[in-house]
């Protein structure tokens, strides 16, 4: 999952590499989440499908769906019903091309309490650089796929509030780093609260320099 996909096939396997490290990480529960991967030269994209579980995907799990108009390829199987989420991101960001949306646990919690995620670590710095926030709606809504959309136009990493992330990559490993580094600010930014720190951080003039280089 590290280097660029050439076949549609090769996406998948991308794809159900990243499910499976999601889950063995504990960055995710069984099922808590989608991922999806546009596809190499097609107006296409595909996303895994309803019920399926991250750490168990086949081939045969994945949907393919139009960018145009969102249209069900190939008959089956039922995307996720958080494909509006995917759709919508790819056609607000051409350069994006792989999503990966999880449901982490110290992500949603710390946002949902209102504390920023801060980033601490290089890493954290270099593969998140900024998060954005989608305020609730109703998961599989139109308002959810349209609100991240908009701040997808600004960031590759956002949480929707009491619900999950999403990263967004070039490649299915970049949008997983982002995801899994996500997470671990959020552990730390969330340890870091229990230690009554509120104000720790990556050193902000390097930040700018990242930003930057
Ligand atoms: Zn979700």
């Amino acid at each position: 999952m590290h280097q660029k996909a050439s076949t549609a096939g090769e996406l998948r396997v991308q794809l159900a590499d990243v499910g499976t490290a999601a889950v063995r990480s504990g960055l995710v529960l069984a099922s808590g989440g989608n991922l999806s991967a546009r596809l190499p030269g097609a107006e296409e994209f595909v996303v895994t499908g309803a019920g399926t579980w991250l750490d168990q995907l086949v081939a045969a799990d994945f949907s393919t769906l139009r960018l145009s108009d969102g249209a069900l390829l190939d008959g089956a199987p039922t995307p996720s019903t958080e494909w509006k989420l995917h759709w919508r991101t790819y056609q607000a960001r051409p350069d994006v091309n792989a999503i990966v949306h999880l449901h982490p646990q110290h992500a949603v919690l710390v946002d949902a309490l209102n504390e920023p995620i801060r980033l601490i670590t290089l890493d954290h710095a270099n593969y998140v650089r900024s998060i954005g926030r989608v305020p609730y709606h109703p998961n599989g809504s139109d308002e959810l796929a349209e609100a991240a959309a908009l701040q997808a136009t600004l960031h590759n990493v956002m949480v929707l509030t009491h619900h999950g992330c999403s990263a967004l990559g070039e490649d299915v490993g970049m949008a997983f780093r982002r995801a899994a580094n996500l997470e671990e600010a959020a552990t730390a930014t969330y340890r870091l609260l229990l230690l009554g720190n509120r104000t720790l951080t990556f050193p902000v003039e390097h930040l700018a320099r990242l930003h930057h280089g």
